[in-house]
């Protein structure tokens, strides 16, 4: 189903449900869940079900599925009562990229900092 997962990736374990997580959200294009080590009161991640890179590797062919996960945040954020919300993609090592597969944090109940570390 999933063509282009890659079977090493962390995050595409948690869409096929190899790897527990604290699922919110999902429909065919994406996922949000609950970040396993939490840097604000709220803070979840919502990524593609298919495997990007990063925001490096958007391109015409596999758009369509961000502009889905924005709007899932959308979704989600009023779903939690939540309005006032940062949307953060690390994109590179060097940005803090730990997770090789797209994804974006929402990061939501504290002061927000800018600019970000
Ligand atoms: P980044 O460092 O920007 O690539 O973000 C990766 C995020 O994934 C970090 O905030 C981690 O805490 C989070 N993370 C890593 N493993 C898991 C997991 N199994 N379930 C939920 N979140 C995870
Ligand atoms: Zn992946």
């Amino acid at each position: 189903m999933f063509q282009t997962q890659n079977p090493d990736c962390l995050f595409c374990k948690i869409v096929k449900g190899e790897i527990p997580s604290k699922i919110i959200y999902k429909d065919e294009k994406c996922v949000a869940f609950h970040d396993i080590d939490p840097q604000a009161p709220t803070h979840f991640l919502v990524i593609p079900k298919v495997h990007i890179g990063s925001c490096g590797e958007i391109n015409g062919a596999n758009s369509l599925v961000v502009s889905r996960c924005f709007e899932v945040i959308a979704k989600v954020t009023k779903e939690l009562g939540v309005t006032d919300f940062r949307v953060v993609s690390n994109c590179g090592s060097q940005a803090g990229q730990s997770v090789p597969h797209l994804h974006f944090h929402v990061l939501a109940g504290r002061d927000m900092t800018w600019p970000p570390g």
